[in-house]
């Protein structure tokens, strides 16, 4: 009833809080099927350079509930971290991802382009994590240097060494590491340093205040400025108009993500949409 409390607390008679208590039991059940259900998809957003060209993509999974329809991954994805369901969800996203690099691998306009997978810390952690990596790589023939795995700053949170450790035996198999989110978590830059990261994804909180905020502005330049120093690419997710995206390369961004480019689409929409944009000069931001 009273909010004094903070959000966080949930007091204990507080018949609302139980309401909502409940309902997240429901989904979680209900998310514990989704996967056996086929209820759980993959959409696919195109990551660009500064000439436009197709450079990759982000795998973003969604989920269709059978009573309430979609429900955002910012819902569910913490559920499914709670509950470890996200360990088989986790698995199943590498899976899909790589076995659409083993098929663009046959198509000249698509072989180049890497694709980038969302790890959740939960799934980082198990113990047989990088085994499992490397058995769908094995599994589905899919070069290791196409695939990225995006974590968060919530890693570091875990041992130190065994995170360094766990990320160069992946390193070692060929696929590379981006540090998501970059900057809204609370890793000292003495850590980051010491990951071996290929990339740097600048946060769309920052993205969204760049032309209007002096302080967004100068956060985004010290990252790029930590990029750059780590000899990295920079990744901005969020990029929603010309404005922004101008500045972000004046700035020295290296790719692109965002509405402006192109939403999260099926993945046959972008095998179309970077295989028409091959053989013509249109641009993405036309489309
Ligand atoms: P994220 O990894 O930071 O992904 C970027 C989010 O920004 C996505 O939200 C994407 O749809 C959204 N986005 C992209 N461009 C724009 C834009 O121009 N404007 C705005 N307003 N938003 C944009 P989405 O798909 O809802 O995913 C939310 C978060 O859920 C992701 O944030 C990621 O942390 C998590 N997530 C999604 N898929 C997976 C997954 O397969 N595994 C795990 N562990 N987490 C996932
Ligand atoms: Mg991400
Ligand atoms: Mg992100
Ligand atoms: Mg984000």
């Amino acid at each position: 009833k009273s909010k004094q409390d903070g959000r966080n607390l949930i007091r204990q008679y507080d018949p609302q809080a139980q309401k909502v208590l409940n309902a997240r039991m429901a989904l979680s059940n209900d998310l514990n099927l989704a996967l056996r259900d086929g209820q759980l998809k993959l959409l696919y957003q195109l990551q660009v350079d500064a000439e436009n060209q197709a450079r990759g993509a982000e795998c973003l999974m969604r989920w269709h509930h059978p009573q309430h329809g979609q429900v955002s991954p910012v819902e569910f994805i913490p559920l499914a971290e709670d509950s470890g369901a996200i360990v088989a969800m986790g698995d199943w996203v590498v899976r899909l991802a790589c076995e659409t690099l083993a098929r663009w691998a046959q198509v000249p306009q698509l072989s180049h382009l890497t694709l980038s997978v969302n790890v959740s810390p939960r799934q980082f952690t198990e113990t047989d994590f990088v085994a499992r990596i490397s058995h769908i790589l094995q599994d589905t023939g899919a070069s290791p240097h196409l695939l990225r795995l995006e974590v968060t700053e919530g890693i570091v949170m875990q041992d130190k060494h065994e995170v360094i450790a766990k990320m160069r035996e992946l390193c070692a198999l060929g696929l590379s590491f981006s540090i998501d989110d970059f900057g809204t978590g609370y890793s000292s830059l003495s850590y980051i340093q010491t990951l071996p990261l290929a990339e740097l994804k600048i946060d769309k909180a920052f993205v969204n205040e760049l032309t209007t905020s002096e302080r967004a502005q100068a956060i985004v330049k010290a990252i790029i400025a930590i990029g750059h120093s780590m000899g990295i690419t920079l990744v901005s997710e969020g990029v929603e108009t010309q404005a922004q995206k101008d500045q972000l390369l004046a700035l020295g961004c290296t790719l692109l993500q965002g509405y402006l480019i192109t939403r999260p689409i099926e993945c046959a929409a972008l095998e179309d949409l970077v295989i028409s944009r091959h053989s013509s000069p249109m641009m993405y931001s036309l489309i």
